[in-house]
């Protein structure tokens, strides 16, 4: 998988990839990452990107042009690319957005806005998608591109060491996981939940389904509805 992030700002998001899993990733060669600046398309000597909005009000917007020549030599090297633009008003992000993407694309480029946003007739001539990560506002989108980054990098095949720990997380199914623990048995007094230590595997997936059916019940409601309607045998179990 290859990731282009068009931003503003390379330096906040580089580090992000300089640790751990996706480090690890990129030196075996399953992901690879590359920056496009659209200051580097400015045409004027002031270098400008921004602009004041149009019928009046605060801020700044991000203006067309350095925006378009940026994504067309991108578009025109890499033809294949799926371009994603950020946005608090776009579809919201999930799982299953990630799941699709790992396994259909092989480059998306991530377009982070900054100030009161992108100039919209920027989206309109370039979106592939346009995603939210969330109903709050965020000073760019330099961080919702990281995280649709990660949750797709994670699905990316070799990338996390055990496909395993894929199978039973939370959003594959409409439940969430049950909580986990490690050692110490006891921590200040609270311990595992003794059947976990027992080693009887359908006792021990028989609990992990009751507690994640509760963590489902009790954080996410309507999650639990859905499960409920989905699946009216599995849930006599609670
Ligand atoms: N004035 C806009 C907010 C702009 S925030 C409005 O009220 O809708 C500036 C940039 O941050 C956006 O262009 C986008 O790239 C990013 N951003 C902020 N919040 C976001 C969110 N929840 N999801 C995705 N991108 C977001």
């Amino acid at each position: 998988m290859r990731f282009t992030f068009v931003t503003l700002f390379r330096s906040l998001m580089e580090g992000y990839f300089e640790d751990s899993i996706l480090k690890r990733a990129i030196g075996r060669g399953e992901l690879a990452v590359e920056w496009l600046n659209p200051r580097d398309f400015t045409k004027d000597r002031h270098r400008k990107v921004d602009d004041t909005v149009a019928g009046g009000g605060a801020g700044m917007v991000m203006m067309p042009q350095p925006l378009h020549d940026a994504l067309a030599a991108l578009k025109s090297r890499s033809p294949e690319v799926h371009i994603v633009f950020t946005t608090p008003v776009g579809k919201p992000f999930r799982q299953s957005d990630a799941k699709r993407l790992a396994s259909q694309r092989r480059h998306i480029a991530f377009v982070s806005g900054r100030y009161e946003g992108i100039d919209e007739r920027i989206v309109e001539l370039w979106a592939d998608e346009v995603f939210s990560i969330g109903d709050y506002i965020l000073t760019g989108g330099e961080l919702p591109s990281l995280v649709m980054a990660d949750a797709i990098s994670r699905l990316v095949p070799g990338v996390l060491g055990n496909a395993e720990s894929l199978e039973a997380e939370s959003y594959e199914t409409a439940l969430l996981e049950a909580p986990s623990f490690t050692r110490p048995k006891s921590f200040h007094n609270l311990s595992i939940p003794s059947e976990l230590l027992k080693g009887n595997h359908s006792k021990i997936n028989a609990l992990k389904k009751r507690l994640a059916i509760a963590k489902t019940k009790y954080f996410r409601p309507e999650r639990y509805l859905k499960f409920t309607q989905r699946d009216s045998d599995e849930k006599s179990i609670y």
